[in-house]
């Protein structure tokens, strides 16, 4: 007997499943073991920066995350498996469908409610041993439980408050604008994300951080030059608590147009060199000249366009549904199984995703190293990956999917190179 459409999708898709299970357990495993074998000896390249037990904490704290990345991926499988041939987003579907009108607004809103709820009581657990119990063990995490539990509540509202008007025009312009919707909601789409990028740094990020403007006049002085001597124009040079929740440290740039910004964090600010912060600063304006946020717009509005296109031709197809699990048919369930199962198709491009970002990053570090002393972003950076104990010896082929910078000893080469 020849194998119906859904039949043959169920297996095409499964058999990814399974793959991508494979591949993310095997790039785990082949990372842990990398790390491991390197713990004992610092890289000779650091040897005079970084002492053996910090490189021996960098190591333990990475596979202490990699582990608990793999059992919150498990997870994450069991949950889809649930909703898809469980009958879990069916059963949801049957409930929805009998008390708001089947394929009304109100049945989109709760069906996608009741997933993303899904979703987030999965998520929890692993939220609160990452917080709370990981990263406080290797002493990085500052967050306290009113401010993780205000977090929490300000990140239901707002999702709510932005999440259900850009879905509720989604699901319109899906049904109003005939054959070719998937072309507006991409437009659509691609709008309420440049809108998200200019008000995300003035609107949203305050609400969870306070941004103060820089204080130091002797680091002021040194890098308004530095400003006036790349030509850059910002609204504004940003210093944001984020001691308030971990004793990471970070820098970054953020916005387009008039709106923006280059932000520190406190935490970096204490640990580095006046010149290393220049360092720093001049790699973050090396991506604006280079013009990083709009070849990412760019990029994003590309793939969207293909999925959304790839979307427009599944919904009509009864072996979409059918092949997973699910019997009912509309536009709700369809976004919400696609939007499920893309990233399994999709992960085996992480590295063509992560080769364009870190051609950026060596972009931004040459630019860097043109505008002020190499030396000094290599100095930055060591502190970075010293006192955020990132490994510097990561697996080559699991850096190549997960890591969007390049790893510590190639990123340094080229800029002793440069
Ligand atoms: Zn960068």
């Amino acid at each position: 007997m020849p194998l119906t459409s859904s039949q043959v999708f169920s297996l095409i898709f499964l058999t990814a499943l399974l793959l991508n299970g494979l591949l993310r357990g095997w790039l785990a495993l082949r990372h842990l073991h990398h790390v491991a074998a390197c713990r004992d000896a610092v890289p000779t390249e650091f040897a005079d920066r970084i002492t053996l037990a910090e490189h021996r904490k960098a190591a333990d704290y990475t596979c202490a995350k990699t582990r608990l990345g793999l059992v919150e991926f498990a997870a994450g499988t069991l949950l889809l498996l649930a909703l898809t041939y469980g009958g879990l987003l069916q059963t949801t579907d049957d409930f929805w469908s009998r008390h708001f009108a089947a394929g009304g607004y109100a049945y989109g809103l709760a069906l996608f409610a009741s997933v993303a709820l899904a979703g987030f009581v999965i998520d929890l657990p692993f939220t609160l041993y990452r917080t709370f119990v990981l990263e406080a063990r290797f002493g990085f995490n500052k967050m306290t439980w009113p401010l993780f539990l205000a977090d929490l509540a300000k990140q239901g509202l707002l999702g709510a408050a932005i999440g259900a008007p850009l879905l509720l025009c989604v699901l319109w312009l899906m049904a109003a604008m005939g054959r070719h919707w998937w072309l507006y909601v991409w437009v659509f789409w691609l709008s309420f994300n440049l809108l998200a990028l200019l008000l995300y740094p003035t609107l949203i990020a305050p609400l969870f951080n306070k941004f103060t403007t820089l204080d130091d006049a002797g680091l002021k002085a040194r890098i308004e030059t530095l400003l006036e001597r790349c030509g850059f124009r910002a609204s504004g040079l940003f210093v944001m608590d984020g001691s308030k929740r971990s004793a990471h440290g970070n820098a970054y740039f953020t916005g387009f147009g008039a709106a923006k910004r280059i932000v520190f964090f406190d935490t970096l600010l204490t640990r580095l060199a006046p010149t290393e912060i220049e360092a720093v600063l001049a790699h973050e304006l090396g991506h604006y000249r280079h013009r990083h946020v709009w070849q990412r717009i760019a990029l994003l509005a590309a793939l969207s366009f293909g999925f959304l296109w790839l979307l427009g031709m599944l919904i009509t197809e009864p072996w979409f549904y059918a092949g997973l699990g699910v019997t009912s048919q509309g536009t709700a369930l369809a976004l919400i199984l696609f939007s499920l199962t893309l990233p399994i198709f999709t992960f085996p491009l992480a590295p063509l995703m992560s080769h364009v970002s870190r051609r950026h990053e060596y972009q931004a570090d040459a630019y860097a190293a043109r505008q002020t002393q190499a030396a000094d972003l290599i100095a930055a950076l060591v502190k970075l990956y010293r006192d955020n104990a990132a490994t510097l010896t990561p697996d080559p082929l699991y850096s190549l999917f997960y890591d969007s910078h390049p790893p510590a000893t190639l990123r340094i080469a080229h800029l002793r190179n440069a």
